[in-house]
């Protein structure tokens, strides 16, 4: 399917992506420092580039702009640090999507079918608009991390905005906690009450409560789903007395 360059220094992580890669029929080189990375890519041509962020070499930003520099393959950064700050940073030297480790196999998969999308997708002119999810009044764009209601700017926290992109992604679709949690928190197990207090913070941006749900509806004991609120009935219009 496609091919990839995994820079990872930890032989179990490392054995285990490519094990789990080449199951997907992806091709698979790998190596263990950023400058093996930077030969790599300068010779060969890849799909996409899944780097460790904690090499022996050099900092993962610095390996990141130094690819950069040379290749624009789209890079998925595999980060243990759970840094907001430093991802945003990262996503904007260039990273195309980022993974805090651990994470789950499914996980990767998405996340590189996903970036493997827009770069086949985009071939010649990028459109500024490809890939923006559109759910009623609700526009989210996942590559640069914005959503908006109605046009205006909803202020989110990473899980927020990964908590609504998943859900908006399947519009209609009931997701069980379950999947929620391996998905968003990528978690394999967890407290339900995690998803419920991030779901009313996420309720209360888009204006709604869990009794009068809009877009995000929680059906007890079986999962969330995200759609359309139903329209507004016209008001009535006036008639002359
Ligand atoms: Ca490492």
């Amino acid at each position: 399917m496609a091919s990839v360059l995994v820079v990872e220094d930890d032989q179990f992580v490392r054995s285990a992506l490519i094990r789990h890669l080449t199951d997907a029929s992806h091709t698979v080189r790998s190596v263990g420092t950023a400058l093996e990375a930077l030969r790599e890519v300068a010779h060969v041509r890849f799909d996409v580039v899944i780097l460790d962020l904690g090499l022996p070499d050099l900092d993962g930003s610095e390996a990141l702009k130094m690819l950069r520099g040379i290749t624009d393959v789209p890079v998925i950064i595999a980060t243990a640090r759970d840094d907001e700050a430093e991802i945003v940073r990262l996503l904007n030297d260039g990273a195309d999507d980022y993974l805090t480790k651990p994470f789950s196999v499914e996980h990767l998969s998405a996340r590189m079918a996903a970036v493997l999308r827009r770069s086949g997708s985009g071939g010649g002119a990028e459109d500024p608009l490809a890939g923006v999810i559109r759910v009623g009044g609700l526009a989210i764009d996942p590559l640069r991390r914005q959503a908006e209601l109605d046009g205006a700017a909803l202020d989110l926290t990473r899980r927020e905005f990964d908590l609504l992109t998943f859900l908006a992604g399947r519009p209609g679709v009931v997701v069980p906690r379950k999947e929620l949690l391996a998905e968003v928190w990528q978690q394999s197990y967890g407290d339900d009450q995690t998803i419920d207090v991030h779901l009313s913070w996420l309720r209360r941006k888009l204006g709604e409560t869990a009794a009068r749900p809009r877009y995000l509806h929680t059906l007890r004991g079986v999962g969330v789903k995200l759609e359309p609120p139903e329209p507004e009935p016209e008001p009535e219009p006036e008639r002359p007395q």
